[in-house]
């Protein structure tokens, strides 16, 4: 079986300046691992590619087994959308919309009928402890329950891959924690988990780290 994430020499240099340099990577299906690195050593880019937003200056990334640079624009957002969930730092909820909504939206591409998507969603917010939260819009929602949605939103079509953008980096350090756990529970269950970060704690907490400087996996 292929890797899920494969970084082969990748380069990326935006107007000549060189964010990320020859680096490889490989990270296997079910893995949990940290990207950990100081501010600038090119954690976002790193993200970027990984999650086929942006493609790579020099090198060949492959995601899921698909070389990014081989895909048409079209191909690698059915490829991000089927693939690749995403958790970020803000959370990134729609306003005014229930818990279930927002994680029924994460089914949109599928063209699943809205009865199928619901009974995922409410399945996703159950998985992650929000049973009893589903008609709550995200004000009405701490901000580790919000980072629990967000979640769910990200794995209610069962991606191969979770990119987590500091997903503990808005919370106190309790919700912090239980969202970590959550994600250490999603592992067990076989979900691949890649976390951003540029917390040495919490990278150190998980079972590999990545660890970026100046642009280099040191
Ligand atoms: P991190 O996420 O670890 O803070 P980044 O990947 O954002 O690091 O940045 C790595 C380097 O690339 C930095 O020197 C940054 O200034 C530069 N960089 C990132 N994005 C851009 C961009 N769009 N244009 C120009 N330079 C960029």
């Amino acid at each position: 079986m292929t890797a899920v994430v494969e970084l082969d020499a990748v380069g990326k240099s935006y107007t000549g300046v060189a964010a990320l340099w020859d680096v490889s990577l490989v990270v296997e299906y079910g893995e949990l691992v940290a990207i950990v690195g100081p501010s600038g050593s090119g954690k976002s880019t790193m993200l970027h590619l990984i999650g086929t937003l942006d493609r790579p200056s020099t090198g060949v990334v492959r995601i899921d087994g698909h070389d990014v640079a081989r895909l048409s624009d079209r191909q690698l957002s059915a490829l991000r959308a089927r693939r690749i969930g995403f958790v970020f730092q803000q959370f990134h909820l729609t306003p005014g919309q229930s818990a279930l909504d927002n994680v029924a939206d994460g089914l949109l591409y599928t063209g699943m009928p809205a009865r199928e998507r619901a009974r995922r969603a409410e399945a996703a917010l159950v998985r992650v402890g929000l049973a009893g939260r589903l008609d709550h819009r995200p004000h009405e929602m701490s901000g580790g329950e919000r980072q629990r949605v967000a979640i769910a939103r990200a794995v209610v079509g069962d991606p191969a891959l979770l990119l987590a953008d500091e997903p503990t980096g808005n919370l106190d350090s309790v919700a912090g924690a239980g969202v970590m756990e959550l994600l250490w529970e999603l592992h067990a269950a076989g979900t691949t988990v890649l976390v951003i970060t540029h917390d040495r704690e919490i990278a150190d907490s998980l079972p590999r780290q990545v660890r970026l400087r100046d642009g280099e996996v040191v």
